[in-house]
């Protein structure tokens, strides 16, 4: 039969065991959930280093750890393996859309913003509870615990081929942003996301590095941004300072993990949240597209009041997961005092009880939060026997200025 009358097989129509093993690498990482999956070079990320270092030496990482700590170490995959030649980076969606939470609304005029998925936040816990606090999309279910399953199916496929692989998942060992921009899995947004065509930037990103060869991205995925800016407009504490480029000293996703004082001047800007922020994902046109939506129920938000009222050993066992600095829960209380002087009623007899409590706390960092939430609701009655004496924190917060009443 002469050539041309063959009709020769796509590569997808091989079977799986016939194909290349990038292809087989791929195939693995997206039966298991992955998004995106491609491939970079394992090489020192010299022009990354540079960055980091920089950035660092400029303050906008702030006291951030993560990356930062060792920019030599997390911009060089290779010292984690080896004879490493490349890294398979995958990209694991997580849900673009929280519902907003049932209940009574108390919320209205309060310094929250628009609800995740574009409605407005009630104020209210889920099942018509009390005041509620938001949480990240990336932080309301175990995704980096789902993103590494599907990370090492890859990697045991590697194994099975003769091959070394090593998962890097969350881990500071790694830039993941940029080795998935080597990849050619998305885009550096100008909120400094990775944005996946189809499934913008609600992903949380892993590689496997490897010692096999396998053929790499020859090209990253073009800008797609353009000339929109509306993540750095859209930013409540304007913390994306340029392009690419945020300041991690107002960065709301930052200050709700770093230790000591929350900035005062970015407190009634956090609104009703209590960790993370998703606004310069929200206002993102390539994140709203209908293919990115999945909807995610009431872990996007917690009872602040049941929150406050929690012990220290069982705020630790239900938020874990989340990064607390020094694992010490006062963090915890200290974001969800100041949500719920942003959301709740100042005539809650429970929020009042909330407050009393923890102005009788026996950490200062605490006490001090606990006087802001009081001035904040207006109910400075509850600081007639607040003096601040012996307690600089609080009496620190006493002598600022006062926020802006509810
Ligand atoms: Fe890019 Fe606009 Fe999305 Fe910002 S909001 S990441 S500028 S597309």
């Amino acid at each position: 039969m002469p050539d041309h009358h063959v009709r020769h097989q796509t590569l997808a129509e091989q079977p799986l065991a016939e194909q290349p093993l990038a292809e087989q690498v791929a195939a693995v990482g997206r039966s298991a959930g992955l998004v995106a999956v491609g491939v970079a070079r394992a090489e020192p990320f010299d022009d990354v280093r540079v960055i980091l270092e920089d950035r660092r030496a400029a303050g906008l990482s702030a006291d951030m750890q993560f990356t930062y700590r060792n920019p030599a170490r997390s911009s060089d995959p290779t010292r984690a393996l080896d004879g490493a030649r490349t890294l398979v980076v995958g990209a694991w969606p997580y849900p673009a859309r929280i519902d907003p939470p049932t209940g009574a609304s108390t919320g209205a005029s309060t310094g929250a913003s628009t609800a995740p998925g574009g409605s407005e936040s009630s104020g209210a816990a889920p099942g018509g509870g009390g005041p509620a606090g938001r949480v990240a999309r990336y932080a309301t279910a175990d995704h980096y615990g789902q993103l590494r399953g599907a990370l090492d199916a890859m990697a045991t496929h590697l194994r099975s081929h003769g091959h070394l692989a090593v998962v890097l998942a969350d881990d500071n060992a790694l830039v993941d942003r940029a080795a998935a921009h080597r990849a050619g899995i998305g885009w550096f947004g100008k909120n400094a996301n990775i944005l996946v065509p189809g499934h913008g930037s609600w992903v949380v990103l892993g590689a496997v590095l490897t010692d096999a060869d396998l053929p790499v991205a020859d090209q990253p995925e073009p800008d797609g941004c353009g000339s929109c800016r509306r993540c750095v407009d859209g930013c409540p504490t304007a913390a994306i300072v340029a392009p690419g480029v945020v300041d991690a000293r107002r960065c709301l996703a930052w200050l709700v993990q770093a230790p000591g004082v929350f900035p005062a001047e970015f407190r009634v800007a956090l609104g009703d949240r209590i960790y993370g922020c998703d606004d310069c994902q929200e206002v993102c046109p390539p994140n709203r597209r209908p293919g990115a939506v999945n909807a995610v129920g009431p872990d996007g938000w917690v009872d602040l009041l049941e929150m406050l009222g929690a012990s220290d050993d069982e705020l630790l066992g239900r938020h874990g997961r989340w990064y607390i600095a020094k694992r010490d829960p006062v963090y915890l209380r200290r974001n969800a005092l100041i949500a719920l002087a942003n959301v709740a009623s100042p005539d809650d007899p429970a929020v009042v009880e909330a407050i009393t409590e923890h102005l009788a706390h026996d950490q200062p960092l605490v006490r001090a939060h606990a006087v802001w939430a009081a001035r904040r609701l207006n109910r400075d009655d509850l600081l007639v026997h607040v003096t601040g004496a012996d307690d600089p924190l609080v009496a620190a917060e006493l002598a600022s200025q006062p926020p802006a009443p509810r």
